[in-house]
């Protein structure tokens, strides 16, 4: 959470109390109305221990709770009608936490509920006691808020659609099993690097890694445990490397290392370093490694034939082993 987040999300809370000890203090509550602030402190009390993500999803309740007791409790008091009046422009907050917490139907069920029912307490209420004057300004004020509710609800749409294509971005980046980056973001990161490259003369390297004989362990021990040993490998190579560092799940059991600033030398000595890290794991599984640093100009598919040739070169001199690319 950034500090202007926390900022905010502070003030919105001081708001909130703020503006309820103000109508506790000016209109103190008797009998059953301390009943209502209990049960409405107890909400809010709920919603602030969910932490601010979720915290919305109550106050919407919450809100309107509060908004009906202080409905109940003008009626209760036999105050002027005007007083009512002041909810008005209150109410919409309704909406606005609706459009926060909740998808786009459940924003539009609670805040046409609460509506409904803030609404009718009060139309009831002033029916009673000032005459159809007070009804026309009922209707008017119902018809604003639904159009301030209907472009809440077209922002949560807004944010629903967001929502949802950041969540298919991640997804098509990511490897299922492991969590690492997948084939096509470790792509994406790769020509990203070959572009500073080109443009600033900082060498990077990169590094393939495919476990020995795989298959055998597949097919002698089940492929749920080759599974589990691939998510092992993965956390052990993540572990290992810089922050800065791309491991990326490559292939079947192959994984991609992308190294900023390293040249081979220093590419060759993490791979060996990885190398040892796994078989001193005794997981009953050792790996090869490829490594090439690019060259200037190199097109992006050389640099993976290199890598990969050197791979090959290490699993035909017998595999547990790191080969460098010329
Ligand atoms: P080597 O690389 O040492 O030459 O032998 P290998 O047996 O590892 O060779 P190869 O690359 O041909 O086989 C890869 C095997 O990895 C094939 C498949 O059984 C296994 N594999 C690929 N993806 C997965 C996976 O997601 N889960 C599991 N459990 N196994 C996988
Ligand atoms: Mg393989
Ligand atoms: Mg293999």
């Amino acid at each position: 959470m950034d500090s202007t987040f926390r900022f905010l999300y502070a003030l919105s809370w001081i708001g909130l109390i703020g503006g309820l000890m103000v109508r506790f203090i000016t209109l103190p509550p008797r009998g059953w109305e301390l009943a209502g602030y209990v049960a409405v402190g107890a909400v809010f009390a709920y919603a602030y221990a969910q932490g601010p993500r979720r915290a919305p999803r109550y106050l919407v309740h919450g809100a309107g709770l509060y908004f009906l007791l202080e409905i109940a409790r003008s009626l209760n008091r036999d105050v002027e009608g005007w007083q009512f009046l002041l909810l008005g422009p209150w109410i919409p907050a309704i909406y606005v936490l609706a459009a926060f917490a909740h998808p786009v139907a459940a924003a539009w069920r609670y805040s046409l509920i609460w509506t409904l029912l803030l609404y009718g307490l009060v139309a009831w209420g002033l029916e009673r006691r000032e005459g159809s004057a007070i009804l026309a300004y009922v209707a008017t004020a119902l018809l604003g808020h639904l159009t301030v509710a209907s472009l809440i609800i077209l922002l949560a749409r807004f944010r629903e659609m967001y929502g949802q294509t950041r969540f298919w971005r991640e997804q098509a980046l990511t490897c299922t099993l492991t969590g690492l980056p997948n084939r096509r973001a470790f792509e994406l990161a790769l020509s990203r690097e070959i572009s500073r490259t080109e443009r600033y003369g900082t060498p990077f390297s990169l590094v393939l890694v495919d476990l020995d004989h795989f298959k055998k362990i597949n097919d002698t021990l089940g492929h749920d445990y080759g599974d589990e040993l691939l998510l092992r490998v993965a956390r052990l190579l993540v572990d290992q490397v810089r922050r800065e560092d791309m491991v990326a799940r490559w292939g079947g059991e192959e994984f991609a290392l992308l190294l900023p600033s390293t040249r081979a030398e220093d590419a060759q000595r993490l791979a060996e370093r990885l190398r040892q890290a796994i078989e001193a794991q005794s997981l009953g599984v050792t790996a090869s490694f490829g490594v090439a640093e690019y060259m200037f100009g190199e097109e992006e598919e050389s640099l993976f034939r290199r890598a990969d040739q050197a791979l090959y070169r290490a699993k035909n001199l017998g595999r547990n082993r790191v080969e460098v690319a010329e």
